[in-house]
């Protein structure tokens, strides 16, 4: 048995900077991290050197193949593997990789979606190494992370704009820290720590049911007697599969640098949690991939499947995932921690404002950022954030801010106002004791916690967002400071100004209370419920207006992720919708058919009589129920444009395919346990132990 102790195995299949320091000639290693620092483009001679020695590398490590590995627009990551092995003339062979394979490869992007971009440019797609994401081992394989775009240079991926929004904060954020007089900071990158639910199921039962297959989700079952109302599996202890499954999981994540460090049991049966240590947005976004792709591999290996959708389950909770946010200098600050020093605070105010202000500003791109037909399911449904947007700060902080703006002294003792920039803010306390956990947007101390994300999705978009919109915000409170006479007046009143007119984003209380909804809808903020309602403004001027400007995506890039949105939710829904005419017509119908013969054969008892009335009328309805939603599904083909296409397959599809469910379910209730064809809930979610 390997006994190796984390110290040992963390990282050893990364190919990180520690590793290239020791490996590659010093001006090589010089190259490279400037590449990670400034953005540099590595020469070619220093590309050649790091491939050979990362080939070296790999090779003693026992890798034959290696991939460009890359993000495209499905959210999932891709590899084509290549063998290092090259044939010579003489009938042998060398161990090849050379420089251009390193920073250059030449996927067939024609398989990938590309939302109308390939109608305009060519099908090839080419891949780039990203010298800032370190390249891994994993199975045997080199993977590279790379950046994938088109012919003409449009991005195909979700890691170029990622990438374009980092730059985009970190010119803006430069900019106000110069303000402050930080003349020693040169770079400000965003940080990011996803927690991710999910969850495990035993295999047996996931082979036995097609909806799970198919999507990831069940889309027949009735609630079982015991669900989550007895909130016994959040405290409960860790079962021994599950444990095992953990150990494993974390031993395999280690090996690749990823630090997992809390784990623990979720508030649904069979669900869990698992948080790393956060870092660089870009490497969080990788390694938040790789998470996901290993969680499922590791479950296989212990007889389990790990269930990443949003909502398998009906009547439990769903999963989503955690984006914890902040910014960071190169010399260690993280910008959203509350100072010291007047100076500190009026910088640290400043930021907070700006965050503020980015999310009020572009509500809706940040609800379109997390939109999925999976999470359609979660947001607003009582157990995750409602749709609406609103930030989490904490009673202290609100009212420090009330106080600025209402000119008013903050706090008892305080005699004089409360002015940003010369007096020091009045201690807070970082974690305030209300934690909010029903807020979509929440201050945490020195974070913060962007909640609606589903635990399907990467996480990629969220960020490009949240860094695009606050370098807006940046932009334009550096575009004022900066010309300003009288600095600390001027911060005072810009922050006062913002905070004024912010302030309607700003909600402590219950997110899940219904009154909230009311209450959010006269504030003005936006409600978009699911993925067609919200993706409807992604076009909006402001919002091309922003990404644009900050060079983030052009308009064509927009336009063809757009198109994604939409061609992924109706593809998805399609694919539910006729799994559950399939195992409708397959397997429950005839398995209830089955059922009543038994019955009819046995009327003289009142049960059997009863029951078969019963069934015989849900049978009819539900039968009804499938010829409808089949009816709806032939319609759906027919429709070519792709937004009446989506919002059909909102109103229509989904509603059809709710009551095809609850007259399943109904039987299901009604039908004698041997006859049901596939594992209920009951079986599903309590079989691990
Ligand atoms: P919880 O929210 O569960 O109470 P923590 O506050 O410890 O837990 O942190 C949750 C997550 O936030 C962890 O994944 C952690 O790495 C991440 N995190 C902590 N600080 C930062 C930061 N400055 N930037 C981004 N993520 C952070
Ligand atoms: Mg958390």
């Amino acid at each position: 048995m390997n006994m190796k102790d984390t110290s040992e195995i963390f990282g050893e299949n990364v190919f990180s900077l520690s590793v290239m320091k020791a490996r590659l000639p010093k001006e090589t290693f010089k190259e490279v991290k400037a590449a990670i620092d400034n953005g540099k483009r590595l020469s070619d001679e220093a590309a050649s050197v790091v491939a050979n020695e990362m080939k070296q590398w790999a090779i003693e490590k026992g890798a034959t193949h290696y991939t460009h590995w890359f993000q495209p627009m499905t959210g999932y990551t891709s590899e084509k593997h290549d063998s290092f092995v090259n044939p010579t003339d003489d009938g042998n062979i060398i161990l090849r990789f050379s420089g251009k394979a390193l920073t250059q490869g030449e996927p067939d992007a024609s398989s990938f979606p590309s939302g109308g971009l390939r109608a305009t440019f060519e099908a090839r797609g080419y891949t780039a190494w990203d010298p800032t994401s370190y390249a891994f081992i994993k199975e045997g394989v080199l993977c590279i992370p790379t950046a994938f775009c088109s012919y003409g240079g449009e991005a195909l991926d979700k890691k170029i704009p990622l990438l374009r929004s980092m730059e985009a904060l970190n010119k803006q954020a430069l900019r106000v820290l110069k303000l402050f007089g930080n003349e020693d900071v040169s770079s400000v990158k965003t940080t990011v720590g996803p927690e991710q639910e999910y969850f495990l199921i035993d295999e047996e039962g996931y082979k036995a049911r097609r909806d799970l297959i198919y999507t990831g989700r069940t889309l027949f079952g009735a609630v079982p007697p015991k669900g989550q109302q007895m909130e016994d599996h959040y405290f409960g202890a860790i079962k021994p599969r599950v444990q095992a499954f953990m150990k494993d999981l974390n031993d395999e994540l280690w090996k690749l640098g990823i630090l997992a460090t809390t784990e623990h049991n979720e508030v649904a049966p069979s669900q869990h949690e698992l948080a790393p240590i956060f870092t660089t947005t870009n490497i969080a976004t990788d390694h938040n991939q790789l998470t996901m792709e290993i969680m499922k591999k590791v479950a296989q290996k212990h007889g389990l499947v790990c269930l990443l959708h949003e909502k398998p389950f009906a009547g439990v909770n769903g999963s989503g995932k955690h984006n914890n946010w902040s910014m960071s200098t190169d010399t260690g600050a993280n910008l959203l921690e509350p100072g010291e020093t007047p100076y500190e605070n009026a910088q640290f105010l400043l930021i907070l404002t700006a965050v503020i202000k980015a999310v009020d500003d572009y509500q809706d791109m940040l609800r379109i950022s997390v939109a999925s037909a999976g999470n359609d399911h979660r947001l607003g449904a009582n157990e995750a954030p409602p749709a609406v947007i609103s930030i989490f700060l904490g009673s202290e902080l609100t009212e420090i801010l009330e106080a600025i703006v209402k000119d008013e002294p903050y706090g008892a003792k305080e005699k004089e106002l409360l002015k940003v920039g010369v007096h020091v803010l009045p201690k807070f306390p970082k974690d305030t004791t209300d934690r909010n956990r029903t807020s979509p947007f929440a201050f945490t101390g020195n974070k913060f916690e962007f909640r609606m994300l589903g635990s399907a999705a990467s996480v990629a978009l969220p960020n490009t967002v949240l860094n695009t919109a606050v370098a807006e915000s940046l932009k334009q409170f550096a575009d004022k400071l900066e010309g300003a006479s009288d600095f600390t007046t001027a911060l005072h009143d810009l922050i006062k100004e913002e905070i004024t007119a912010h302030q309607r984003i700003i909600f402590n209380g219950n997110g899940y209370d219904d009154a909230w909804i009311e209450e959010a809808e006269k504030r003005g903020l936006s409600n978009l419920r699911t993925l067609p309602d919200a993706v409807k403004h992604y076009m909006d001027d402001k919002n091309v207006a922003l990404f644009t400007s900050h060079k983030v995506y052009s308009e064509i890039e927009m336009q063809s992720r757009h198109e994604v949105f939409l061609e992924k939710y109706t593809k998805l829904i399609d694919i539910e919708a006729k799994t559950m005419l399939e195992m409708a017509k397959q397997d429950i119908l005839p398995a209830v058919n089955a059922y009543s013969s038994e019955l009819a054969s046995s009327t003289e008892n009142v049960f059997a009589q009863e029951t078969l009335d019963e069934i015989t009328a849900d049978l009819t309805s539900a039968y009804g129920s499938y010829k409808a939603l089949k009816a709806a599904v032939e319609k759906s083909d027919e429709i070519e444009d792709l937004v009446e296409k989506a919002d059909f397959f909102k109103d229509e599809i989904l509603k059809d395919m709710t009551e095809l469910r609850t007259s399943c379910d109904k039987l299901e209730e009604e039908t004698a346990a041997e006859y049901w064809p596939f594992p209920t809930y009951g079986d599903l979610l309590f079989a691990v132990r």
